[in-house]
């Protein structure tokens, strides 16, 4: 049995709703199959009012146990580090989040704006909005460099734009069950199981990413990359693994990744309005060849699948997933 104590800062709700729409396994089997005990959530939590403080405040004596403190949303330090544009139950957020912080199990910051700031945070960030455990890419952040819970972890860091729901359900089954100490974490505290494939992994247009075939937005047979900036072998996640809706992913629905797990989303050039444009510091030359290939055989086959528009075009969709598949 868990219990699990829901907050939320500077957010949109939106890993609210990722959440709630949770498939392998949905929020109700982690109650009724897991041990999960949800103490309170803003959006599906009874409780109202004073009811909501005497929890949180029986939390802190000591008298209530949290397993899990979640915690959704940038912590908002503004104005001049008061935490007053986010007053919830009579006081600053900020204040309860560290009281509570020292008395759980473990925390777990679902989405980008709790895990690193994300587009609260972006300059000139006004209401001086962090991340639990990082600010960007700066270890430290809300709770400080050196913060383990009572668990003995860090912050348990699930970013994305929102964070994929089984990415979230399934870590609040590996603390429920005694098996956290299992998940390693990487050096942003990311569970290693879902962030160590780059997004290209498993993409299916990854043969057009080898033989440079340039794609568009919902065009089939085609690769992201070169004309409008995919970020898919910079951004570390299971987004072609463990696929949305057990269906798709940005990429292979020909958007192109952005890059969202990374801390530093929004990129730059999001902000500056460029997002749809390829980064130039891969290194990726127009010369290389890929291992294997000889150089004739190469330029031969990638012009014939540029002309023929790319290779789900030429060998069907199925053929270029087989092709692709890890
Ligand atoms: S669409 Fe993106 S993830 Fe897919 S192969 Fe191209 S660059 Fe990689
Ligand atoms: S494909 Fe990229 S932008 Fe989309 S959810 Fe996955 S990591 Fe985020």
């Amino acid at each position: 049995m868990a219990n699990v104590l829901w907050l939320q800062g500077g957010a949109c709700s939106g890993n609210t709703m990722s959440f709630l729409n949770a498939e392998e396994p949905t929020v109700v089997d982690l109650v009724t199959d897991f041990g999960v005990n949800i103490l309170w959530h803003p959006s599906i939590g009874l409780e109202i009012g004073h009811q909501v403080v005497d929890l949180l405040e029986s939390i802190i004596a000591g008298k209530v146990q949290c397993d899990i403190l979640v915690y959704e949303g940038s912590i908002i330090q503004g104005p001049k580090n008061t935490g007053t544009m986010n007053y919830f139950c009579d006081r600053p957020m900020k204040d309860w989040v560290s009281e509570l912080a020292a008395v759980a199990g473990f925390v777990v910051a679902i989405g980008d704006c709790a895990t690193w700031g994300g587009i609260p945070a972006v300059a000139p960030n006004p209401s001086e909005s962090t991340g639990m455990q990082f600010l960007k890419k700066e270890k430290g952040g809300f709770l400080g460099a050196n913060y383990v819970s009572k668990g003995g972890l860090p912050v348990i860091n699930i970013p994305g734009c929102p964070a994929h729901p089984d990415w979230i359900t399934q870590i609040l089954v590996a603390i429920s069950t005694g098996r956290i100490g299992d998940v390693l974490l990487d050096d942003y505290h990311r569970p290693k199981t879902f962030f160590t494939d780059f997004v290209q992994t498993g993409c299916t247009n990854v043969v057009n990413f080898a033989n440079k075939v340039d794609g568009g937005f919902g065009k089939r047979g085609g690769c992201l990359f070169y004309e409008v900036g995919c970020r898919g072998p910079m951004t570390r996640a299971s987004c072609n693994r463990i696929l949305w809706n057990r269906q798709s992913s940005k990429t292979r629905a020909n958007h192109p990744c952005l890059g969202c797990t990374e801390p530093g989303f929004p990129h730059h050039d999001l902000v500056k309005g460029s997002v749809f444009k390829t980064m130039k510091y891969m290194g990726f030359l127009p010369q290389e060849v890929p291992t294997g290939n000889s150089k004739v055989g190469y330029y031969m086959r990638a012009g014939f699948e540029k002309i023929m528009g790319g290779v789900e075009n030429i060998l069907g969709t199925d053929q270029a997933h087989k092709e692709t598949s890890i």
